[in-house]
């Protein structure tokens, strides 16, 4: 170990090299020399578990003896295992102790864990006051594998079959069993057929019955079915939720999207305002970034502060609505209220605002991130420009009414 421990570098001078130095912090990564340095090291940690094999303290894995099994590792994962009970841990313990003396690789043991199964709680806590380790559960993923001790579930193998799926897609219809064929053929009665025999293709696809039944299909309305709508399925199988009142101000919004989905989240007080920002813990200071005055919340914001009153107060007049600003939520109130229909004036309408809310949020953060500071006035100009802009396509594309 002694050869691969250290590290030294000659540097060419004038087409000489010089007297070697030692390099401070060892090999670095990526040098091409490493991944061989690597083998080199478990190596020796294999032969010392080799030893361990031999040594009477030490019983192996119940599942393992038979191939006398202890380590397994890929790349810089190591996985080891032994009988759990304390003294062939500790010896195991011991073992790797003289590696890490030896080599000078530490196991993290933050990213390490130990795996029980079948072991009595007191011998449990025993072994993690060995080890230090934490206590991990099964199943746990390991180059993208679940592993468990029981019969892997059919949840946990999806990520896998869907990985599969993606890749066969092509090929699939040619390669049906000739058993999964013969089931198709002889059997009239598909729906109640549970081919056994069939490739996990076919059988999947029978599989598929339990959702058309979940989605309240019978065999009839899936036999005489023409044509099959994806959108009547889903529906069917999401069930039924109330609609939000708000919705018209979002789904039928011309605006841009990021001002839609600015919109969204004020409507549902899930900005990340600094009040909010606050309860998580993010922050001290709660102070609106805008007047220093309030709390900053998505009722201050819209439209109680000072500068985003001014705002709105004169995109209200240049729409034309003749009435003094309202709280945030008899805001949203107002517009669902007056401004749902399909008239020109109302889609407008819910543009400004989304258009609004999106400039007042992005103006916050401007003076957050950026320390930038935009008054109303221009905010105000920006958001009537883009609005002419919009209007004017979707006139033109004959989206707008008027
Ligand atoms: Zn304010």
């Amino acid at each position: 170990m002694v050869c691969i421990s250290t590290v030294s570098y000659s540097i060419i001078v004038n087409g000489k090299p010089i007297k070697p130095f030692e390099a401070k912090r060892g090999l670095r990564q990526g040098d091409p020399l490493s991944p061989l340095l690597f083998v080199i090291a478990m190596e020796y940690l294999c032969r010392l578990m080799k030893q361990l094999g031999n040594n009477k303290e030490f019983r192996f894995h119940p599942r393992c003896a038979k191939v006398r099994l202890i380590q397994l590792g890929f790349a810089d994962d190591l996985l080891l295992f032994c009988k759990g009970d304390v003294q062939s841990v500790m010896a195991l313990h011991k073992q790797f102790q003289i590696f890490f003396t030896a080599s000078g690789l530490v196991a993290n043991t933050s990213k390490s864990s130990v795996y029980f199964g079948g072991v009595d709680s007191r011998t449990r806590l025993k072994i993690m006051e060995v080890l230090g380790y934490t206590k991990g559960d099964l199943p746990f993923g390991y180059l993208g594998v679940p592993l468990s001790t029981k019969r892997l579930s059919a949840i946990q193998c999806e990520p896998l079959i869907d990985k599969m799926l993606n890749r066969i897609q092509c090929w699939t219809a040619k390669f049906l069993s000739y058993a999964g064929r013969a089931t198709l053929i002889k059997n009239n009665n598909i729906w109640d057929t549970k081919p056994k025999n069939a490739s996990w293709v076919i059988q999947k696809i029978f599989k598929a019955k339990a959702q058309f039944q979940e989605a309240g299909y019978s065999e009839d309305d899936v036999r005489y079915n023409d044509s099959f709508s994806t959108r009547k399925m889903y529906k069917a199988l999401q069930g039924e939720f109330q609609k939000v009142t708000w919705r018209c101000l979002v789904c039928n919004n011309k605006g841009m999207p990021k001002w839609i989905f600015i919109l969204r989240l004020a409507i549902q007080d899930r900005l990340a305002t600094k009040k909010r920002l606050a309860r998580w813990g993010s922050v001290d200071e709660t102070l609106c970034t805008m007047c220093h005055m309030n709390n900053e919340t998505v009722q201050h914001l819209f439209f109680d502060c000072d500068y985003s009153n001014e705002i709105w107060q004169k995109l209200l007049s240049w729409k034309g609505v003749m009435r003094r600003k309202k709280q945030w939520k008899e805001e949203v109130q107002w517009a669902e209220k007056n401004a749902a229909g399909k008239n020109a004036g109302a889609e407008i309408y819910r543009m400004v605002l989304a258009a609004a809310v999106n400039h007042i949020w992005q103006a916050r953060n401007n003076i957050i991130f950026q320390e930038k500071q935009i008054n109303a006035q221009s905010i105000v100009k920006t958001i009537v420009q883009e609005i002419h802009i919009r209007a004017q396509h979707y006139k033109k594309t004959g989206y707008l009414s008027k």
